[in-house]
């Protein structure tokens, strides 16, 4: 069989060149990195489980009409998406204070927020992904006015879907990251949620006992986070319940 074609390596996916023009296979690693990749580790089965989840969101926001890059989970470890120009910013929506919030402005993790608060990185590991301000945006030319509108409501409504989702399981969305990508449709262009959702890119606490079962697990030694994940996918019934992340990879259709 001729090999994929790599497009691009990042610390927890790789992506191929996808069977068709405008497609990109996603492939989910086990390797966790946190603070700017100074600390990194290979958690047995987050792949696996990351792949799972991030079908799952991408899929409800598509029943609700979210636009997003998923097409279709190939197998444990790869979903198909659509291909697209990412826009270099992380998106992060905050609903409780927590992470660099806190440290930066010094408010108690926790502390709910008096409306969701929107924040932009500019994505450049060199620098850290610094915080930017729309105007910096703007100026720069990584997006348009228009474009920030929609990201800002494309944002809004992946944090009313999560939150609702996360809510029903028990698990309070304090705060999480998006990617937004690119596309074109003739000379239309489209703004789509790309890149992932998953327990790598949210924080997740129990509502009854605060029990963190997110990244954080890894970045702040809490415990093991395959089992923070796998707790995650078991409440949503992502994973059936006799199913945990040792369990031997099988084929589904
Ligand atoms: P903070 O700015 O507090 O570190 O992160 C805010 C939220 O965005 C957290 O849910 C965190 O997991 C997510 N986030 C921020 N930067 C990154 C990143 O580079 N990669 C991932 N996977 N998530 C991030």
């Amino acid at each position: 069989m001729a090999r994929r074609k790599k497009i691009y390596e990042g610390k927890a996916k790789i992506l191929y060149e996808g069977p068709e023009p405008g497609t990109i296979v996603q492939y989910f690693k086990d390797d966790a990195t946190a603070f700017n990749a100074e600390k990194k580790a290979t958690i047995e089965g987050k792949g696996v489980l990351n792949n799972r989840l991030s079908e799952f969101f991408m899929t409800g926001l598509t029943q609700i009409g979210v636009p997003n890059h998923f097409i279709k989970r190939l197998n444990m470890r790869e979903q198909l998406v659509r291909a697209a120009e990412i826009i270099p910013l992380e998106v992060i929506v905050r609903n409780f204070a927590a992470g660099s919030l806190s440290k930066r402005l010094g408010i108690p993790e926790g502390e709910p927020l008096p409306r969701p608060i929107i924040e932009f990185c500019y994505k450049d590991d060199a620098l850290g992904d610094p915080l930017v301000a729309e105007e910096h945006i703007i100026a720069f030319g990584w997006a348009s006015q228009q474009d920030l509108d929609d990201i800002v409501s494309l944002a809004l409504r992946v944090n009313d879907f999560m939150s609702g989702l996360m809510l029903g399981v028990g698990i309070k969305l304090v705060d999480f990251k998006i990617e937004i990508g690119r596309v074109w449709d003739n000379d239309y262009q489209r703004l789509l949620v790309a890149d992932e959702i998953s327990p790598d890119s949210c924080r997740l606490w129990d509502i009854e006992t605060g029990q963190k079962l997110d990244k954080d697990v890894f970045r702040r030694d809490l415990g093991s986070l395959s089992d923070a994940y796998t707790e995650v996918a078991r409440r949503l019934g992502v994973l059936p319940s006799n199913v945990t992340h040792t369990t031997k990879p099988t084929l589904i259709n």
